[in-house]
């Protein structure tokens, strides 16, 4: 009888600790991804998500052809439809590697309880984080609110593994096992074809992921403190999607940076921090549960949002008349990914500057990021809002122009994105509104029909949010 695997966030062959256990029993294996939008509280994946998701399907396809084995691919809810596989498939044994986000947790456990009913023997492994988000607690035995003293304990406590290595053999089973064809799932749009950005940006899959973590070693890694907040520049891992899709694991990684890398201690513990700060993410995740959808911090439920559909519509556009935000966002748009500090910036314009609810702003990530995570990116909006555990102080609002100053110096991210300023001097490219009205028109911008006029006045908006601010803390 054959072993049934599931793979789900964790679209690899090494450091994969559930199918090294499907080797290792030497039984034929049926390998199978069920893609589940049904279980209560499943978050279907965005649409760039899915982009990804298909061509990550089709390289696991192709990787698991090299060994025989095919992928059986199926819809439905995670219990439903892998029970029904285990029973068509006569397996013996399930093996996945574990989720941790609330949904999957539930879906997980009630699927590992239904099989073991049948007598059919379950077992999940770890590999998504270095740490499972029950085992670390403070002094006092509850979850970690704060990041720095979380990191602290966990790199006390936990000493990440060497990665498992790809298992050489693996038995398919002889038996065919119906599934659907990848195509027929339409993840991937046809009209209109907006993907075309993040194909020339990406190459999904465990092979892609290599090769970024081979990048980074060899470029980016080196200066990676100095250079990580400078937008222009490909100073970061870009990982993330590849870390979100489990094609890479942070075991992989953290050995990679182990000994000979060449990358200087100050970027090593740099980098290594921002890896902490994706497990820190988890572990809000998993503590609260309610992430994506409610304050951390309760006081904030009382907060006078500003709905405004018009503004959100220039945000996501890109069309706010600041041009570090208007870049950010293009950039997202079109290749499914934003720079990190790009990222807090717009994020605070969104809450800050239009007063518009977080969760608005987090659901357009999720559905534009190609690393849209249930624990990253709540996480980090209820950050930036000021609403999370660990939260920066609502009061320390980004100025746009001075950000895009400091680290977009020379201009060449918004002119990469905003080219309807590319001839405007460098002076006045984070406010053409300031800029005289003969330089604008030299570079032939004409605010109001070529660009924007800026959306809201950055000193009046920072006034009100001050003052709705002073509201919740009032009513705390
Ligand atoms: P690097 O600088 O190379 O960092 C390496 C890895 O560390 C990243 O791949 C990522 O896994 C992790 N990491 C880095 N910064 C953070 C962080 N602040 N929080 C958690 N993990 C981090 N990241 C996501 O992966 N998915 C999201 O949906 C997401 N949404 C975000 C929303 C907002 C409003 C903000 C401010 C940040 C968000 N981030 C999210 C975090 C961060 O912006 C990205 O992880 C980072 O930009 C990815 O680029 P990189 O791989 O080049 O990062």
């Amino acid at each position: 009888r054959p072993v049934l695997l599931l793979f789900r966030h964790d679209l690899r062959l090494s450091d994969n600790l559930a199918l090294c256990a499907a080797a290792e029993t030497g039984r034929p294996i049926v390998a199978a991804f069920i893609l589940d939008e049904e279980s209560e509280g499943a978050r279907p994946p965005g649409g760039a998500r899915r982009w990804w998701l298909h061509h990550s399907l089709a390289a696991l396809t192709k990787d698991l052809g090299k060994h025989g084995l095919k992928l059986v691919l199926r819809r439905g809810s995670m219990a439903r439809t892998a029970l029904a596989l285990a029973d068509e498939t006569r397996a013996c044994t399930v093996y996945w590697n574990r989720r941790y986000d609330p949904a999957g947790i539930t879906a997980d456990a009630d699927l590992k309880a239904r099989l073991r009913d049948r007598g059919i023997e379950a077992q999940s492994f770890a590999g998504h984080l270095l740490h499972e988000p029950w085992r670390l607690k403070t002094g006092s035995g509850g979850p970690y609110r704060v990041f720095t003293p979380f990191w602290r304990a966990l790199l006390d406590s936990v000493h990440p593994r060497p990665p498992a290595d790809r298992p050489e053999t693996l038995t398919p089973c002889r038996e065919a096992t119906a599934g659907d064809r990848l195509e027929d799932w339409n993840l991937v749009p046809t009209k209109p074809d907006w993907a075309t950005g993040l194909r020339e940006t990406w190459e999904p899959g465990e092979a892609g992921a290599r090769k970024r973590l081979a990048a980074f070693l060899d470029g980016a890694g080196a200066g990676y403190k100095a250079r990580r907040d400078l937008m222009a520049e490909a100073g970061t891992s870009a990982l993330s999607p590849h870390l979100a899709h489990g094609e890479i694991t942070p075991f992989q990684i953290w050995q990679a940076l182990e000994g000979g890398s060449g990358i200087a201690d100050g970027d090593l513990q740099a980098f290594r921090r921002e890896i902490g700060w994706r497990e820190f993410c988890w572990h809000l995740l998993f503590h609260n549960p309610k992430l994506a959808t409610e304050n951390v911090n309760r006081d904030f439920d009382a907060f006078p949002w500003r709905g405004n559909d018009t503004a959100l519509r220039h945000w996501q556009r890109g069309e706010t008349g600041y041009p570090v935000v208007d870049a950010a966002m293009r950039q997202l748009w079109q290749t499914g990914w934003m720079h990190n500090r790009a990222r807090m910036v717009v994020a605070s314009f969104l809450v800050k500057h239009l007063g518009i609810h977080w969760r608005e702003g987090e659901a357009w990530f999720w559905d534009t990021l190609v690393d849209a995570d249930p624990a990253s990116n709540p996480a980090n909006w209820q950050w930036v809002a000021g609403s999370g555990a660990d939260a920066a102080p609502f009061f320390r609002i980004f100025n746009p122009v001075l950000q895009g100053q400091k680290f977009d110096p020379e201009g060449d991210y918004v002119r990469r994105y905003v080219p309807e300023l590319d001839a405007l001097p460098d002076k006045h490219l984070h406010q053409p509104w300031k800029a005289p009205e003969e330089a604008r028109g030299k570079a032939g911008v004409k605010l109001g029909d070529t660009y924007p006029h800026p959306l809201v006045d950055h000193r009046a908006a920072r006034e009100h949010a001050l003052d709705a601010y002073q509201s919740v803390k009032n009513a705390g």
